[in-house]
C-alpha cells in the first residue's frame, strides 16, 4: 500500500481578485533604457507594489523556532497594496 506524502498547507487570509486590486490598474511608468528612471530609483508605484507582493511568503516558514503556516495580509487603504502580513 502506498503512503500518501503529507503536504503542509499554507493559508493566506486576505487575498483579493486581481480585478479588485486598485494598484494593478496603475501602469508601470519605468523607462527601461534609463536606470535613473526605473524602480527603485524612480518612484514607480506599479513596480513598488509588485515588489511588495512578490516578497510575501507563499509556503510555510519558520519564525523563532515555530512553523508558520497561516498569514493574514495587511493592505494599504488607498491602493490595496500589500504593506505587510501578520501571523
Ligand atoms: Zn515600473
Amino acid at each position: 500500500m502506498l503512503t500518501k506524502k503529507k503536504e503542509i498547507k499554507f493559508k493566506i487570509n486576505g487575498l483579493m481578485n486581481d480585478t479588485e486590486i486598485l494598484w494593478k490598474k496603475i501602469p508601470c511608468k519605468c523607462d527601461k533604457s534609463n536606470i535613473e528612471k526605473m524602480h527603485p530609483i524612480f518612484n514607480c508605484l506599479s513596480c513598488k507594489f509588485q515588489t511588495q507582493e512578490n516578497s510575501m511568503p507563499r509556503k510555510p516558514f519558520t519564525h523563532l523556532g515555530k512553523t508558520i503556516n497561516e498569514i493574514k495580509i495587511v493592505r494599504g487603504n488607498r491602493y490595496n497594496d500589500i504593506i505587510g502580513w501578520t501571523f
